[in-house]
């Protein structure tokens, strides 16, 4: 029995096997694997042998079995399908083995890279985090700098007020939220008068923190609702909004404002210890919204109220009226004349002699004119501010400097008493203080050869309006060129005495107003004769501007004044025409004239 049970036992076993075996070959599709097929045939084999084996306890079985007759045979048979059943085993083993080794060992290679893979994979995650951590501090930073920069185009940034874009931008806003409203808008823009002398006395730094200054006191006195800027420099924009009522009271109310705002200004500031006095021009317009005029034009026609409040005076406001308006297009126009004028030669030089007491030219003073080609002759003082106004100053002066230099050598063959004959040229103080105006004059007197004509600059006081050391040092640096100086109108500023002194000037020019009712003039005559004495004792010459008559002549002759100028002696003329009128050469007969007194005012 327990043969049989043992025999049974073995026969499942092997079927068991077996089954496994090629259950998981057709599952697992090893069943091209090497050795798979050996082993299912071995076990198959096996399996046989041993379910033959059973079926030998059951002899009615055989029948159904095909199996050897005897006990023998069956031996055989079992014996040879269980040893061709190891053989196949064997072989199948023997092929199998090595497969299952080298797929262990592909398994631990592949766990092998695969934790290479994960820790590559961690690597670069981490990389990838530190990277995406890096952008996002960089958007950041990038997100700060843009409002940032936002933040400074809209804003000025020595006071932090908004600029003029904001303000643009603030109109256009305030257009659009009150187009259905009938209220008015007030803006102002506020100028500081003389300010550059401030930067230039004290320097930049000094002049910033009076600004700033400026800037915190409207800042503290106007209204939260109320627009305050700066547009640059010393120029300040306020903007009253919403002001209710008729036109009338809100130009009353901004009236009130502007007033209140010159106050303001002028009320005593004190920087870095120092008191500072300062005063403002103020150009107004009053506005509504409704108007077809853009962010633009209001700003325009403050603007020209501005331009308009200055040429009055100093400290002075002025509302826009559409009259202005007119008169700046003719400026613009007049400015663009201008240009082309200097362009196409249409300015040119006339000169006036300057005599010594004999009678005798010792000078010319170059004087400019323009010969409009449709208005005629237009007046060289309103050129001349228009040029400074518009920044072609330096260019006019360039222009003038050359034409003198050009045409003096003409003049080079002549005797002049001393040998020496000066020309003078006016210098605009806007000019002569540019930066670069000594490279400018040194730059044309090298391209001329000016043998016995001394070049001399007439400035005016307004020159002494920054630092006094550096003027003085930019006129000894002139003076070593071989220039000259003149200080014209001498008389007519406030500090003519003090800079007298100090600068290396050559002679002065009395001003004619001084000359005209001399000698009945007490007033006058003790002026000018103060004027006399004075240069005298410092050895500065003088030249007597404005001569009309001999009896000035004659008085300031007593008073022993060196040398004139003026219609009496001689009229404004080319080069070529006092050359060929002989007063250069025959100087004697410039000698005074009685009874000339129906001369039109001499020149400038
Ligand atoms: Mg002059």
């Amino acid at each position: 029995m327990n043969e049989i049970f043992l025999e049974t036992l073995g026969a499942l076993t092997a079927l068991i096997v077996l089954w496994t075996l090629y259950s998981s070959a057709i599952r697992h599709k090893v069943e091209t694997q090497p050795g798979s097929r050996f082993l299912i045939a071995g076990f198959f084999l096996i399996f046989l042998s041993l379910a033959i084996d059973v079926t030998d306890n059951f002899p009615n079985l055989n029948k159904y079995i095909i199996i050897g007759d005897t006990p023998i045979q069956a031996f055989i048979e079992k014996g040879l399908g269980s040893l061709f059943g190891l053989i196949l085993l064997a072989f199948g083993f023997q092929r199998w083995l090595p497969a299952i080794l080298e797929l262990s060992l592909a398994k631990k290679n592949i766990k092998k890279l695969n934790s290479r893979l994960e820790q590559l994979v961690d690597e670069r995650t981490k990389e990838l985090s530190e990277v995406n951590q890096q952008l996002r501090l960089e958007i950041k930073e990038r997100e700060k700098a843009q409002s940032q920069l936002d933040k400074q185009m809209l804003q000025d940034p020595l006071t932090q007020l908004p600029n003029r874009y904001a303000l643009l931008e603030y109109l256009e806003h305030e257009r659009l939220r009150s187009t259905s409203q009938g209220s008015f808008q007030a803006v102002f823009l506020i100028d500081l008068d003389h300010f550059k002398s401030i930067n230039d006395s004290q320097g930049h730094s000094f002049g910033d923190k009076v600004i700033k200054a400026i800037a915190n006191r409207l800042a503290f006195n106007h209204r939260s609702e109320d627009f305050l800027g700066r547009l640059g420099g010393d120029e300040f924009v306020l903007v009253l909004p919403n002001m209710e009522g008729t036109t009338q009271e809100a130009a009353l109310q901004t009236y009130n404002n502007a007033t209140a705002m010159h106050e303001l200004i002028k009320a005593p500031l004190k920087v870095e210890d120092q008191q500072v006095n300062l005063s403002a021009s103020i150009g107004i317009t009053v506005f509504s919204y409704n108007s077809t005029h853009s962010s633009e034009d209001i700003l325009r026609q403050a603007d020209i109220a501005l331009y308009h409040a200055k040429d009055k005076g100093h400290g002075l406001f002025s509302f826009f009226q559409p009259e202005m308006q007119k008169k700046a297009q003719i400026r613009v126009e007049q400015a663009g004349e201008l240009k082309n004028a200097l362009k196409n030669k249409e300015l040119y030089l006339h000169y006036q002699p300057q005599v010594n007491q004999q009678g005798q030219v010792i000078g010319l003073e170059a004087l400019l004119r323009w010969q409009h080609p449709t208005k005629g002759s237009v007046d060289p003082q309103h050129f001349v501010k228009l040029a400074e106004e518009i920044g072609i100053i330096d260019q006019l002066g360039r222009y003038i400097l050359r034409m003198v230099c050009q045409q003096c050598r003409d003049l080079a063959s002549f005797d002049f008493p001393d040998n020496m004959l000066k020309v003078a040229v006016n210098i605009s103080p806007t000019h002569f203080l540019q930066d670069d105006f000594i490279e400018q004059v040194e730059k044309i007197i090298s391209n001329y050869a000016l043998g016995n004509i001394q070049l001399v600059l007439e400035i005016t006081e307004e020159v002494t309006i920054g630092d006094v050391d550096d003027l003085v040092n930019k006129m000894n640096t002139l003076k070593k060129l071989n220039v000259h100086f003149s200080l014209d109108d001498f008389g007519t500023g406030y500090s003519s005495l003090t800079y007298l002194k100090k600068l290396p000037i050559d002679s002065v020019k009395i001003d004619r107003s001084f000359i005209h009712e001399l000698p009945h003039n007490n007033e006058d005559a003790s002026i000018v004769t103060a004027i006399l004495t004075m240069t005298r004792s410092l050895d500065i010459s003088v030249i007597a501007e404005g001569i009309e008559n001999d009896i000035q002549y004659q008085f300031l002759d007593q008073l022993e004044c060196q040398y004139y100028q003026g219609y009496h002696f001689g009229k404004p003329d080319s080069i070529h025409a006092l050359i060929q009128e002989n007063h250069l050469i025959d100087q004697r007969k410039l000698k005074p004239i009685s009874n000339d007194v129906n001369h039109s005012k001499s020149e400038n």
